[in-house]
């Protein structure tokens, strides 16, 4: 998370995602304007960037010029628009490319298109960067769309608020809340359902236990549930994608949560990923994963009690036990590695009292 002035931005689109956006659309621009000389005019400030990256794909004859239309101020777009200036070439019978780093409301494109096509140009293409529909107002064609975003107010790569932010190489939205999202993990036997429990209640959070979300949809056949239940009736793994589908609806049961504790998602890379792009949509993030630490000696201990009780056959056989442990530790590694390049990942001392550990969880919590 990163803070400009008074407001606070999260990750959104990486740096990977726009190059390979530039390069496809570039490769159409290239295909396109290959014999027509076409002159780029980048709108300042916001499309340097963007300009200069197509600038250094487009290999054929070509001129490049700025001109300045701003219409944003802060974060809303205002629909006056300002005057041109900065265009002294002669565009008469030209093929003009604008290159935009980003199409809102689609007011300053209008704007911009009517005052060059009136200069008598050949032809006049649009390419952005980044493109709302969402909030678009206007009938336009966008001839070369770099990323679709949902209306969410972005800075980074060109993109400025209020003058910040601009140098950032990857995209940034506006946070939308502060949430609390956990994701929490433990070996078996360390407490983690009996912490997630008390946990929710202390900070009134959601807890989001995948294999309960998993019965509840295959119980009640919802679609999800059903298309889940055929990959598990063939014995095969349910694709990523319908999990995370399956979390999402499951957030979206509660829109107005202080956040949520995830429990046993995510267990690969490719899930962290995905349950990152789940909340990123809706403006929000991962802020920890918390993983209770206790020793296996002591799990091992705890689950042949705990066998003796609760008739687990899980839970009677030592072997059975350890391999757990063990599959545990072979999933978290992947996952702790994964958020501690984010500095989110957070281990706490797991052997004690209920209340002791609580303390310790909160102590995370609370530093968030
Ligand atoms: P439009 O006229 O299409 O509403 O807005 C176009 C201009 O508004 C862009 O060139 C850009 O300067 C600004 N703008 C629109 N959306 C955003 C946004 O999400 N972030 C930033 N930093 N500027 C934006």
């Amino acid at each position: 998370m990163i803070t400009l002035h008074d407001l606070q931005f999260i990750p959104f689109i990486p740096e990977k995602r726009i190059t390979k956006a530039i390069d496809v659309l570039s490769d159409q621009l290239n295909k396109d304007m290959a014999d027509k000389k076409p002159l780029f005019i980048g709108v300042l400030n916001g499309a340097f960037m963007f300009v200069s990256e197509v600038l250094k794909r487009f290999n054929h004859e070509c001129e490049v010029s700025f001109v300045k239309l701003a219409s944003y101020e802060g974060v809303n777009t205002s629909s006056r628009v300002r005057e041109l200036i900065g265009l002294q070439e002669d565009i008469s019978n030209r093929s003009v490319v604008i290159l935009e780093d980003i199409i809102d409301t689609g007011i300053t494109i209008t704007e911009l298109e009517r005052t060059l096509s009136s200069r008598g140009c050949k032809e006049v293409k649009v390419a952005t960067l980044f493109f709302k529909p969402e909030a678009c107002i206007k009938e336009i064609t966008i001839d070369y769309i770099g990323i679709e975003i949902p209306n969410r107010f972005i800075v980074g790569y060109g993109l400025d608020y209020n003058g910040l932010g601009r140098n950032l190489n990857e995209v940034y939205q506006l946070k939308e809340k502060n949430m609390t999202n956990l994701v929490l993990f433990g070996p078996p036997g360390a407490g983690k359902g009996t912490q997630a429990e008390v946990l929710k209640q202390k900070y009134d959070l959601v807890h989001i236990s995948t294999g309960d979300v998993f019965r509840y949809n295959i119980k009640n056949a919802t679609e999800l549930g059903t298309l889940a239940k055929s990959y598990i009736d063939k014995g095969q793994l349910v694709p990523d994608e319908v999990t995370i589908n399956m979390l999402s609806a499951e957030v979206d049961k509660t829109p107005e949560a202080n956040g949520f504790i995830f429990d046993g998602f995510p267990r690969t890379e490719a899930q962290a990923d995905a349950l990152s792009e789940l909340l990123s949509s809706k403006g929000v993030e991962v802020s920890a994963m918390i993983a209770l630490e206790v020793d296996d000696e002591v799990l091992v201990q705890r689950l042949l009690e705990r066998g003796e009780t609760s008739g687990r056959a899980d839970d009677a056989d030592e072997a059975i036990i350890r391999n757990r442990i063990k599959v545990y530790y072979d999933e978290t590694a992947i996952l702790k590695n994964y958020y501690q390049k984010e500095d989110k990942y957070f281990g706490v001392d797991g052997v004690g009292a209920i209340d002791e550990i609580t303390t310790r969880l909160s102590a995370v919590i609370d530093n968030l």
